[in-house]
């Protein structure tokens, strides 16, 4: 159908959410590469928020999730899941958060995990409640994961917002002491800003954390549904960092396009949640499970861990290659394919967004006026050197 009718249609009908959008509908794709209604090529470097992470047609993962879809997509949680079990498997055994429970979208994976430290301490007999987040986090949209975000414009329409959530500043560790007390249970933080601007966290920083909810009895949560799934350059991006939270959650690319989202926890935390605690419909249904098996086996049998650390830190040279003395440009950073171009005011980002577009790129943006790049895991050399050249016509 043509783009103007659709259009139409969803400015009459959409609750107006997404406001005006941007004027194009892809309608497939291969690879990197995405076509819009209008036959238009272009590369993808955003991955519709670093959630495609096999790109787009990718055969393996498009066999699995038909041979599933035809075999059975949903059912209860009442009865055993062959795809559940042997995601479940695959996820537990990379590291001690060993244990999970599947859930359809980021924000109630971060709603789970929040349940699930006040019910740790509930079962403890500790009436323990508050939960640490950062300023200018983002943890997502239910009514307790926007509490939980640190971004004042979130939170306005909605106030009284769910209580217990205090905010501290990123990559500052004694405005994290200064707000712990006896009613904090737990410390939730992302290892990279990823709404927030990609602010990567010191390694210090992060470890810090970690060091306080170990001194102070906190339970330590991290938030990896953007970092996760080999975006970083390890399949937690803790695992680089060298230490394991006791809660951490997955969603994004987690399908490789399918929705589906995870709460993992070590064995004694994911213990507090008995029979009747929590539970969903979806969460943990065949087909997801199936597509999330697929694409998490591929990355990890693939050697993706290491091939997106190599093309991170390619991606990072060749950008600096490009623009670093342009005037436009603040600071460019990132952790593995999940990069962060940070532009001077009054340079906006949005615009940047639609001359690369222009020119056959998609890149997105985060924070107030960064660009935001998180390809498919599967870009290629060609593609980075490609968009360099885009953004220095564009920056320079
Ligand atoms: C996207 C995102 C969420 C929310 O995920 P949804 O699937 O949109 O609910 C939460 N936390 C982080 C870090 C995210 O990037």
């Amino acid at each position: 159908m043509d783009i103007k009718k659709i259009i139409e249609l969803d400015e009459k009908y959409y609750f107006g959410t997404f406001g005006k959008r941007t004027p194009l509908m892809f309608t497939h794709g291969n690879g990197c590469k995405l076509y819009d209604s209008e036959g238009r090529e272009y590369t993808d470097f955003f991955a519709g928020i670093a959630t495609n992470c096999l790109g787009y047609a990718h055969e393996g993962l498009t066999k699995a999730v038909k041979e599933q879809a035809g075999a059975i997509m949903h059912c209860s949680n009442i009865y055993y899941i062959e795809a559940q079990s042997l995601l479940a498997e695959k996820l537990c055994s990379l590291t001690e958060c060993n244990r999970v429970f599947f859930c359809n979208s980021g924000a109630e994976a971060n709603e789970g995990a929040i349940k699930l430290a006040r019910k740790y301490f509930y079962g403890k007999g500790d009436k323990r409640y508050e939960i640490l987040t950062a300023q200018n986090s983002f943890h997502g949209r239910t009514m307790a994961t926007l509490a939980a975000t640190g971004q004042e414009k979130y939170h306005k329409p909605y106030d009284p917002l769910t209580p217990s959530f205090k905010h501290f500043v990123y990559n500052d560790i004694d405005s994290v002491k200064s707000l712990i007390s006896d009613k904090t249970c737990a410390i939730m933080a992302e290892t990279v800003l990823g709404e927030g601007g990609v602010i990567p966290g010191d390694i210090d920083f992060l470890n810090g954390l970690q060091k306080l909810c170990e001194e102070h009895g906190l339970l330590f949560i991290l938030d990896e549904i953007q970092t996760g799934v080999c975006r970083t350059g390890s399949f937690f991006s803790f695992q680089s960092l060298g230490f394991t939270p006791d809660i951490c959650t997955l969603a994004k690319a987690l399908g490789g396009g399918i929705p589906i989202a995870a709460i993992l926890a070590k064995d004694h935390v994911a213990k507090a949640f008995i029979q009747g605690d929590h539970g969903s419909t979806f969460g943990g249904n065949p087909l997801a499970c199936a597509s999330a098996l697929y694409t998490c086996s591929y990355l990890l049998d693939n050697g993706f861990e290491g091939r997106v650390k190599e093309l991170g830190k390619y991606l990072l040279q060749k950008l600096k290659e490009a623009v670093e003395g342009s005037e436009n440009i603040v600071e460019i950073r990132g952790r593995g394919l999940l990069v962060g171009i940070e532009l001077k005011d009054g340079f906006p980002a949005a615009d940047m967004v639609r001359k690369a577009r222009e020119k056959g790129y998609i890149i997105g943006t985060a924070g107030v006026n960064t660009l935001r790049l998180a390809p498919p895991l599967i870009v290629e050399k060609d593609d980075i050197d490609g968009l360099c050249l885009c953004l220095k016509e564009i920056l320079m």
